[in-house]
C-alpha cells in the first residue's frame, strides 16, 4: 500500500524527555517506523528543524510563560496535537510542585537568583488537545500502532479496560493480597501491567479507565483496612486522578 508520509514533529516541554527517548530508542522497529514519518523537528532523532509539519506530539507539561507562547504557537500549526507522555495529558510527576508554596520552595533552592515558574498545567489547560497517549514513559508499541493508525487513517483506540486485567493475564499475585494498595483497578491498561509484574504498585500514570470502578475499588481499600493517606499519596501522585476523584477519596 502506498501511504503519503505524515509530516511529524515533536517538542518537549517540562519533562525528562523519557518519552521521546523511548520512541527514538526502539531500535528493532526504528527503521520502518520512520519509513511512516516525515520528520520535520525531532531533537532526539535528527538536528534539522522546520515549521511545516501536520502532527506535533507534545511532551511535557507548562510551567513557565514562554512555554504558553511557543505551545500556542504550535498549535496553530499543528492539525493534529497530540499530548504525549502523563506529563502532557495530566501534569505528570512536575504537578508535585503545586503542592508547595512557590516563593518558599524556589527560596529553598535558587536562594536569591530570579527563578520564572508557575504552577504546573497539562497541555489541554491551555490548547486544545486532539489525541492523548499516555504512560511514564509512553509505552513504544503502543505509540507505533497510534501513528500507523494515524497515516492509514484509521480509528485510533486505547484501552478502555483497566491495568489488572494484563496483569492477571501474566498470572501475577495481586499486592492487595500482600498488603499493599495497587491503582491497577482503576487505571488505563496498555503498559502490560510492567509495574505490578515487577512486584511494584501501579501508581496510575496512565490516567483513569474508561470501564473503571471507583466505588468498588475504595470499598477494596477500606476492606483491606489500607491506609487512606498512602491511597491519596498514590492516586495524587501524577495528578491523573482528579477528574474521577470522589469525597472519599
Ligand atoms: S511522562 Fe514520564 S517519561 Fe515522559 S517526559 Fe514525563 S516524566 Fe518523562
Ligand atoms: S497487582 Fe494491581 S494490577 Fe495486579 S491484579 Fe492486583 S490490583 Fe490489579
Ligand atoms: S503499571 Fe501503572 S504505573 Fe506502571 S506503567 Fe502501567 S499504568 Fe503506569
Amino acid at each position: 500500500m502506498n501511504i503519503a508520509k505524515l509530516k511529524i514533529a515533536s517538542f518537549d516541554f517540562t519533562c525528562c524527555e523519557g518519552c521521546q527517548l523511548q520512541l527514538a530508542n526502539r531500535e528493532s522497529t526504528l527503521s520502518d517506523f520512520l519509513e511512516l514519518l516525515d520528520i520535520r523537528n525531532f531533537r532526539e532523532i535528527l538536528s534539522e528543524k522546520h515549521d511545516d509539519y501536520d502532527i506535533a506530539l507534545i511532551e511535557g507539561s507548562i510551567s513557565r510563560q514562554d512555554e504558553v507562547e511557543r505551545l500556542l504557537k504550535i498549535r496553530e500549526q499543528a492539525k493534529v496535537l497530540v499530548a504525549f507522555g502523563t506529563c502532557a495529558c495530566f501534569g505528570g510527576i512536575n504537578s508535585l510542585k503545586n503542592r508547595f508554596r512557590m516563593d518558599e520552595t524556589v527560596r529553598e533552592i535558587y536562594g536569591d537568583m530570579a527563578i520564572e515558574t508557575l504552577p504546573v498545567k497539562k497541555i489541554s489547560d491551555v490548547v486544545k488537545v486532539d489525541l492523548s497517549i499516555p504512560g511514564c514513559p509512553v509505552a513504544k508499541e503502543e505509540v507505533e500502532r497510534i501513528i500507523v493508525s494515524l497515516a492509514t487513517s484509521s480509528l485510533v483506540t486505547l484501552p478502555k479496560y483497566p491495568v489488572c486485567v494484563e496483569c492477571k493475564q501474566q498470572l501475577n499475585t495481586c499486592l492487595f493480597d500482600l498488603g499493599e494498595i495497587c491503582l491497577g483497578p482503576i487505571t488505563r491498561a496498555g503498559c502490560n501491567a510492567v509495574c505490578p509484574t515487577g512486584k511494584t504498585a501501579c501508581l496510575g500514570c496512565r490516567g483513569p479507565a474508561e470501564e473503571l470502578n471507583m466505588p468498588a475499588f475504595l470499598e477494596l481499600v477500606r476492606e483491606r483496612k489500607l491506609s487512606h493517606s498512602d491511597l491519596q499519596e498514590k492516586l495524587a501522585f501524577y495528578n491523573a486522578f482528579e477528574p474521577v476523584a470522589t469525597d472519599e477519596t
